[in-house]
């Protein structure tokens, strides 16, 4: 699937950054374009891989907003002409859909990428799609609070918008800036193997995935969630079976970018490995179980050769708003909320706020 990527923000730049080297490195081609914007000069600077564009100039002057995403709102709203004429060229007619990535609870990102999102939708005819971040249960009560607010812009905004919880896709006891380094890295290779899965591959047979089925699973907007496992693959046709059965079962129950979401109004299964390895009968057999598991009748399935010695697979679902984990994160958002609105009434209303913003970034 062409693709053409927009990072707003500090973890959405970064991101963006990694998927299209990884795109780059991989030599799919399916990365378009890519385009980070922040209104924090410093953030910028570090990318090479992106095309960049600073917003708010005129307000922050390069600083960033900290962590206020109504500001981040109103920079890119005043500046969305400036990043919209940056597009241009870049979200060429290729591109079969934009991705908008972005942490949601900071504050460029998370009060900007809902904006450009509505914007998009009425200049491009392709779907718009977001690419979120959650903050972890241990990120403090501002990012919980913002990240609620931008999760339901956006979601509303957004023609389907695909989460990755902070929690999710590392290991434990690894430091903030470790673990962010594990995620972005996990979060290229299995995003970017989603968009290279719906690539034309020559030589190949009918079932490779084509760009309209990742389309069509994204099609029950909402939330949506990307799940990934590998494991070394066999000589054995038949240990095969059960390695295509054990990969897809792994990622969805536990290598998913948002755990617990095993519900979902359709969903998409990727086997990928060297062709001559991958079962028919393992891809089938697990489409059928992800029916059955997802409670979803739309699971479409499809392989997608890879020079590799392992088995993997990808699972994308669609409308998986109904897991526990949305249900658990808006009430932490809510009750950041309400803590915060506590703190605002306790005492002078304005500078108790500005207190608690600086305090909960670091
Ligand atoms: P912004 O620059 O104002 O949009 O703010 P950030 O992008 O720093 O957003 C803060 C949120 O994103 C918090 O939930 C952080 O934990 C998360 N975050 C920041 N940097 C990264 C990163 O590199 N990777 C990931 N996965 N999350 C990040």
């Amino acid at each position: 699937m062409k693709v053409a990527l927009i990072g707003v923000g500090q973890a959405g730049g970064k991101i963006t950054e990694r998927l299209a080297r990884f795109d780059a490195e991989m030599g799919f081609g399916a990365v378009q374009g890519a385009l980070a914007v922040n209104s924090a000069k410093p953030d910028l600077r570090s990318l090479e891989y992106v095309d960049t564009q600073l917003i708010g100039a005129d307000r922050v002057n390069g600083h960033g907003v900290g962590g206020d995403n109504e500001l981040g709102t109103e920079v890119m709203q005043s500046d969305i002409q400036q990043v919209l004429n940056g597009l241009d060229g870049r979200v060429t007619s290729q591109a079969e859909a934009i991705f908008v990535v972005a942490g949601l609870g900071g504050g460029t990102g998370s009060g900007g990428a809902p904006v450009l999102v509505h914007h998009l939708q009425q200049v491009y005819d392709v779907p718009v799609y977001a690419l979120g971040v959650l903050p972890g249960r241990n990120e403090g009560a501002l990012y919980q609070a913002n990240a609620g607010r931008s999760l339901k812009t956006v979601v509303r905004e957004a023609d389907s918008t695909l989460l990755v919880d902070n929690d999710a896709w590392h290991e434990q006891g690894e430091s903030v800036e470790g673990a962010f380094e594990t995620i972005n890295e996990r979060i290229a290779q299995r995003v970017g193997l989603l968009f290279a899965s719906g690539e034309a591959v020559e030589g190949v047979g009918e079932s490779v995935v084509d760009s309209s089925e990742v389309i069509n699973t994204l099609r029950a907007g909402g939330i949506a969630a990307l799940g990934y496992a590998t494991e070394v693959a066999s000589e054995d046709s038949g240990e095969n079976i059960r390695t295509a059965m054990s990969v897809s079962r792994q990622a969805l129950l536990t290598g998913t970018s948002l755990p617990d979401a095993t519900t979902a109004d359709s969903a998409l299964l990727v086997v990928a490995g060297q062709p001559d390895r991958i079962p028919r009968k393992g891809v089938e057999r697990a489409r059928r179980w992800l029916e059955d598991e997802t409670g979803s009748m739309q699971v479409r399935g499809g392989d997608f050769p890879l020079d590799s010695d392992r088995l993997g697979a990808l699972v994308l679902l669609g409308g998986a708003e109904r897991s526990d984990r949305i249900q658990e994160f808006m009430e932490r958002a809510r009750e950041a909320k309400r803590a915060q609105e506590r703190e605002e009434e306790k005492t002078d209303p304005a500078e108790q706020f500005a207190d608690d913003r600086l305090e909960n970034l670091f």
